[in-house]
């Protein structure tokens, strides 16, 4: 039997990690974490009767439960001895502590939370080596499966996919008036509310070409982006004879989170190939991003190329600027107009220790929220 914890249980990837897990043998649940979500954790918690539940945010615990708190109670569970594999899914920067607490006990972490390695992977990568870290992020779990047995001296690009999200087709000027709501409705996938947002400016993208250079230790000119709008091809690999080896699935999160739990085991899954007569219609397509209407891309790459402390600087003014997009006090290209004036900034150059870079996330949301309060024009 594998026992595992689950942190960010509420969520979109929490609640589909639930659903794997109701299908898995020989799998249990015995641990959960949510942030605000009551209600969800007295469901989760009366189904499946977890030894821990930690919480992390203002949620109440089920009558009669003794809960843990915070990042301790995360790092609590994730160091347990009758905890084998550690799911992180939270949001936030949080997902860092028992990521690498339950890897320097040897532990397995399935990583969905892109925060952790984006911010800290320096960090991340001196411990990994401890435990495994198996990706959950489909273009991730797609790229650990294609570099399977493949010699990296073979291996010129790994090429991740984008759908584009849904300003794939509108033009600048029309992008730069879309509301919130128009962000959220992202055409292929379904996930919570700031990764969507990141979908439709293409941050996401650039999160996963820096979460990519610390999982595979790729250099950033050896990873690539394309669109792919079908969102079915999720990772590509250019090998030195110019042939391509992609990995394909219907875009369902259940099917990377199995994979990442069930590792090196393939087993079955109730969810269709991608493939007649199952889908009708299979067509792949792939365009080049375009930088112009969609900067993110590029702010990553550069803060990528720059290193130390750049991506944990990107990522936290971004999280604070997309937050205020969807609250209504910033227009959609003042998102990655805020990134760009705080990445300018950074005053933590040199930074080295892990404290370090904490203060670094801290100043960046700090310093990003007052460009935000002076931020002119209209919403
Ligand atoms: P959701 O917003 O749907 O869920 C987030 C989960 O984390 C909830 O359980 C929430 O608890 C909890 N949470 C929220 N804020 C905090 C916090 N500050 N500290 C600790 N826990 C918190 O997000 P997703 O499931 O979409 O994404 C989770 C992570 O996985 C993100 O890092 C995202 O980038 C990554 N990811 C998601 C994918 C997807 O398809 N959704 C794909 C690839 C990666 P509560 O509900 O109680 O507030
Ligand atoms: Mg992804």
């Amino acid at each position: 039997m594998r026992r595992v914890a689950l942190f960010g249980a509420s969520g979109s990837i929490g609640r589909q990690t639930l659903d794997v897990l109701r299908r898995l043998k020989d799998w249990r649940l015995v641990g959960v974490s949510v942030h605000n979500n009551t209600e969800a954790l007295a469901k989760i918690y009366a189904e499946f009767k977890p030894k821990y539940v930690v919480i992390t945010g203002a949620a109440k615990p089920p009558e009669g439960v003794k809960a843990l708190y915070g990042r301790e109670g995360l790092v609590e569970v994730a160091s347990a001895e009758d905890v084998d594999v550690v799911v992180v899914a939270t949001n936030g920067i949080i997902g860092v502590f028992p990521t690498m607490e339950a890897l320097k006990r040897g532990k397995r972490v399935a990583l969905a939370n892109k925060e952790t390695l984006v911010a800290f992977g320096p960090f991340v990568k001196e411990v990994a080596h401890l435990g495994e870290l198996v990706p959950i992020d489909s273009e991730h779990s797609s790229a650990f499966q294609l570099l399977n047995g493949v010699k990296r001296e073979e291996v010129k690009k790994l090429i991740l996919t984008a759908s584009g999200g849904p300003f794939r087709t509108w033009p600048k000027e029309k992008i730069a008036k879309a509301r919130p709501e128009d962000a959220l409705k992202h055409p292929t996938w379904r996930m919570g509310a700031k990764i969507t947002i990141d979908s439709a400016t293409l941050m996401n993208k650039g999160l996963e070409v820096i979460e990519a250079h610390f999982l595979f230790d790729l250099p950033a000119d050896m990873i690539d982006v394309r669109i792919h709008p079908q969102s079915a091809i999720h990772a590509i690999l250019l090998l030195k004879d110019n042939s391509l080896k992609m990995h394909v699935s219907r875009p369902d999160m259940r099917i990377p989170i199995q994979y990442a739990l069930t590792y090196p085991e393939r087993v079955e899954i109730d969810i269709p190939p991608y493939l007649p007569p199952d889908t009708e219609d299979v067509v792949f397509t792939l365009e080049m991003p375009d930088t112009e209407r969609f900067p993110a891309l590029s702010l990553a790459y550069y803060a990528l190329r720059l290193g130390g402390t750049y991506p944990a600087v990107l990522n936290a003014a971004n999280e604070v600027a997309v937050y205020a997009f969807l609250d209504g006090k910033l227009p959609f290209y003042g998102i990655t107009d805020v990134v760009e004036r705080v990445l300018g900034e950074n005053p933590y150059r040199k930074a080295k220790t892990f404290g370090e870079y904490l203060e670094a996330d801290r100043w960046a949301r700090r310093r990003a929220e007052e460009i935000i309060r002076r931020y002119p024009g209209p919403r």
